[in-house]
């Protein structure tokens, strides 16, 4: 059998190498437990401390700002939960129509428990209106503003500089800024500085190091209630034992990933234009959703395309049964009967959202693995459509 062709990098994506070695160099020593006393507790505490700073050195943030977590779902939900627990009932939250359920279902949870919720619309292309944001933010009850830096199904990036910089100009009070980071770390330039942002999550096996481990960063002097309570590790926000092998490959990939995001985003934008421009040649009435593939308001790796007439589910089986892995829609959400909040959201209708193939690149991601990706969409319609 052929090689596979695997599209589906913004679910997941193969560990790298580099990270494997750790992981795999950790896995074989008799580590303690960091909080031990004696020395091989003491040396998995040393590998901790130097991924903390390793994450901090790539992130340009502090050490003491670096809480390490299970992945981004927990970041965002201890994000969430922390600042708006920390204020008190009555503090509110505003977030966006189209981001992934860990910060979406975490603030529904936050509102049945008196955190007032508004949710921003987003335009056509999927970017989050600043206009309305901002409005719902003059509410002087909002405590935190959360807008992802890249949608997952969509690959939008928004503005969080002009957000960051248009809640501060307005004087008063400004709520505090959470991004879920997850899509956007590697892929486009993401300096936590530039973009004014307060806290922002980022999951290692988005990144290639594996499952097991995420970040959340905040920024000092923030205070966090923390989820939940035991042990007192991670400055008491985030207790319990430290998955020491995933947090060492995480800070790994990581820093690579800052390293090469230039490289790889140029790789990917290539890629992606190629496999649009061969879709639209050989499929007719397919439809790109987003911000257009020369946008600097896209992640470059992203191509959510439609095609009507079909079903997405069903075309990811035949597409899958012919070697070539896609998803519809964002895959937290793939046994789910609706069609994605995020493609209704940006005003599609419900036969049109069920169409959407979400196609997503990755570091290992060829240019004979897009050629060979286009062909098996060919074979599939010219012969029997899917419906
Ligand atoms: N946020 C976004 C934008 C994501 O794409 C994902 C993963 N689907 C998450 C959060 C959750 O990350 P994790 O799998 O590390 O919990």
């Amino acid at each position: 059998m052929s090689r596979r062709i695997y599209l589906d990098h913004n679910s997941t994506t193969p560990e790298r190498d580099e990270a494997r070695r750790r992981r795999r160099e950790l896995e074989e020593l008799a580590l303690g437990n960091p909080s031990s006393l004696h020395s091989a507790g003491r040396r998995a505490r040393a590998i901790v401390d130097d991924a903390r700073a390793q994450v901090a050195a790539a992130l340009g943030a502090h050490e003491e700002e670096i809480f390490f977590t299970s992945g981004a779902t927990e970041a965002n939900n201890l994000a969430l939960f922390g600042v708006l627990e920390a204020r008190g009932v009555g503090a509110g939250v505003v977030t966006s129509a189209v981001e992934h359920a860990s910060v979406l279902e975490a603030a529904r949870r936050l509102a049945t428990r008196g955190h007032p919720l508004a949710l921003a619309p987003v335009d056509g292309e999927g970017l989050v209106r600043l206009d309305a944001l901002l409005e719902l933010c003059a509410q002087p009850a909002v405590a935190l503003v959360s807008v992802a830096a890249a949608n997952n199904e969509t690959g939008a990036a928004p503005d969080l500089a002009a957000l960051t910089s248009g809640l501060r100009g307005r004087g008063g009070k400004a709520p505090l800024v959470h991004t879920d980071g997850v899509q956007a770390l590697g892929r486009i330039p993401l300096r936590l500085k530039d973009l004014g942002v307060d806290l922002a999550s980022f999951s290692g096996h988005k990144l290639g190091a594996g499952m097991g481990a995420g970040v959340l960063w905040k920024r000092r002097g923030i205070a966090l209630e923390p989820r939940c309570f035991g042990g007192g590790q991670e400055l008491d926000l985030r207790p319990g034992t430290e998955n020491v092998p995933a947090i060492a490959a995480l800070a790994v990939a990581l820093e690579l990933a800052v390293r090469e995001q230039a490289e790889h985003a140029a790789r990917c934008a290539a890629l992606t234009q190629r496999l649009w421009q061969g879709l639209v040649a050989r499929i007719p009435g397919v439809r790109l959703v987003g911000p257009a593939l020369d946008s600097p308001r896209r992640i470059p790796n992203t191509l959510c395309v439609l095609f009507p007439g079909t079903d997405g589910k069903v075309l990811v089986t035949r597409l899958d049964l012919a070697g070539l892995e896609v998803s519809a829609g964002s895959a937290c959400a793939s046994g789910a009967l609706e069609p994605s909040h995020v493609l209704l959201a940006l005003g599609l209708a419900r036969d049109e959202a069920r169409s959407a193939l979400r196609l997503s690149l990755g570091r290992n991601t060829s240019e004979e693995d897009c050629k060979r990706a286009l062909a098996v969409f060919h074979e599939e319609f010219s012969s029997s459509h899917a419906t």
